[in-house]
C-alpha cells in the first residue's frame, strides 16, 4: 500500500516508539501525581516531554497543558476561555471540532460569528478587524494556523495582532502546522495553541493546548486537580513521552523536511495535472509542505479510491470518510458542490518517497482514464 493520508495521521517514528516502550513496562508502574520515587521518576519524564513540546511552539514549558488530543485541546480554549456574554469568531474553515463547539457557547451566551475566507482559504485581518470592531465586548478569536484539508496557511501574527488590539483573546488549532516549524506562540502573540500528538509522528491519544499566562481558562471537570485543576486526570506518561520526543524531532528537522516533503507534492501536482486536463488545484500552494488538495470535476473522487484500496489517500469530505456532505472547508473557498465531489486530498510526510508519489499518481490518472467510457474527455 501507499501511505498518503499522513495528514489524518502520520506514522509513529521509530525513535518515539524506542522512548515509549520503557514507560509501557510494569518497571515503569508509577502515577506521576505520587509522592514516591516511582512517581516522581514519571513526573520527570512527563516535564522533559512538557518542555519538547513548548519548544515546538516557542512557548514557556509551564503553558503546556496535556490534552487527549487537538480535538479536546479546541473543545477546552472554546468553551473554557471565551469571556463572559463575549463573542466567539471562527473561521469557516476550522475543524470540525471548534465548530462544533458553536451551539454549546450560543447557549452559554456567547454570539457565534464566522469569518469567511477567501478563494484559497485565508481569512482576512481586515475583516477581522471591522467584525471585532463592531463587538461590544473582547472576543475569543479562533482561526487555524494551517487547514487540514487544503493546506493554506493563515496570517497568524497579523490577525493575533487585530485581536490583541480589540482586548480579546487568541486561539490557533495549529494541528496540522506545528509540526513544520510554523507557529511560535509568544512571537506570534497567541494566547491560545492546540497541538495534536500523531499530526507529527507522535502517538495518538495525546495533544496539548499551549496556554498563555494571563489567560484565564475555566476547567472542565470540577474534580480531579492535576495540571493545576485545568485538564484534571492522571497523565499517560508514555503518551506524554512519545509526544515529547516526536516534537523534538520535528522542531531538528522542520526546516529540511518541509522542504523535501513540498517538493515532493509539486512533483505530485506537475505529474497529475500534466496528464488530466481540468484538474483544478484547492487552497493556496505554498501551504502546507504535505498537502495536496485538487478538483476534477465530473469525478466521483470516493468511488476513485474505493477502486484503489492499496492507495490511502482522502475525498473532499474532511477527515472522516463516513461524511456523505461535501466539506464545509471546500464550500466556504466556493467550490461547487460538484467539485467537492470531484476532490482528492492527498497527504505526504516525512516518510513518503519519490518512488511512492510516483506510483500514486501513475494509479490515479489509470483509474481515471478507465473509469471514463468514453476517454476521459467526458470529465474534462
Ligand atoms: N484540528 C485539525 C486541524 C486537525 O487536522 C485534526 C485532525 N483531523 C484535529 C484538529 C483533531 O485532532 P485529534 O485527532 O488530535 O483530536
Amino acid at each position: 500500500p501507499i501511505y498518503l493520508d499522513h495528514l489524518a495521521s502520520a506514522p509513529l517514528a521509530p525513535a518515539v516508539l524506542d522512548a515509549m516502550l520503557p514507560w509501557l513496562s510494569a518497571a515503569a508502574v508509577g502515577n506521576p501525581h505520587a509522592a514516591h520515587r516511582p512517581g516522581w521518576r514519571a513526573a520527570e519524564a512527563i516535564d522533559a516531554a512538557r518542555a519538547e513540546v513548548a519548544a515546538l511552539v516557542g512557548a514557556p514549558p509551564g503553558a503546556v497543558l496535556f490534552t487527549s488530543g487537538a480535538t479536546e485541546a479546541n473543545t477546552l480554549a472554546l468553551l473554557g476561555a471565551a469571556a463572559p456574554g463575549g463573542a466567539c469568531v471562527l473561521s469557516a474553515v476550522e475543524h470540525a471540532s471548534a465548530l462544533g463547539c458553536a451551539p454549546e457557547l450560543r447557549r452559554r451566551g456567547h454570539p457565534v460569528i464566522l469569518l469567511a475566507v477567501d478563494g484559497d482559504g485565508r481569512v482576512d485581518p481586515d475583516r477581522l478587524a471591522d467584525t471585532l470592531a463592531r463587538q461590544p465586548a473582547p472576543a475569543l478569536v479562533s482561526i487555524m494556523a494551517a487547514n487540514n484539508e487544503v493546506g493554506t496557511r493563515q496570517p497568524l501574527a497579523e490577525l493575533a495582532a487585530v485581536t490583541r488590539a480589540r482586548g480579546g483573546r487568541f486561539h490557533s488549532d495549529a494541528a496540522q502546522a506545528a509540526g513544520w516549524g510554523m507557529v511560535e506562540a509568544t512571537a506570534m502573540g497567541l494566547d491560545l495553541v492546540s497541538l495534536s500528538g500523531h499530526k507529527l509522528g507522535g502517538p495518538m491519544g495525546i495533544g496539548a493546548l499551549v496556554v498563555g499566562e494571563a489567560v484565564p481558562l475555566r476547567p472542565p471537570s470540577p474534580g480531579g486537580g492535576q495540571q493545576r485543576g485545568l485538564r484534571p486526570g492522571t497523565l499517560p506518561t508514555a503518551l506524554c513521552v512519545g509526544f515529547g520526543v516526536a516534537c523534538r524531532l520535528a522542531r531538528a528537522h522542520a526546516a529540511a523536511d518541509a522542504r523535501r516533503v513540498a517538493a515532493l507534492r509539486d512533483r505530485l501536482w506537475a505529474r497529475l495535472s500534466a496528464a488530466l486536463p481540468g484538474l483544478r488545484r484547492n487552497g493556496a500552494p505554498d501551504g502546507l509542505p504535505g498537502c495536496l488538495s485538487v478538483a476534477l470535476p465530473g469525478l466521483d473522487a470516493a468511488d476513485l479510491l474505493l477502486g484503489l484500496p492499496d492507495l490511502a489517500a482522502a475525498t473532499g469530505s474532511a477527515c472522516h470518510s463516513d461524511a456523505a456532505e461535501p466539506s464545509h472547508v471546500l464550500r466556504a473557498l466556493g467550490r461547487s458542490a460538484e467539485e467537492a465531489h470531484g476532490t482528492l486530498r492527498f497527504g505526504l510526510g516525512r516518510t513518503t518517497t519519490a518512488e511512492e508519489v510516483e506510483r500514486a499518481a501513475a494509479w490515479v490518472i489509470a483509474a481515471i482514464h478507465a473509469g471514463s467510457p468514453d476517454g476521459f474527455r467526458d470529465i474534462m
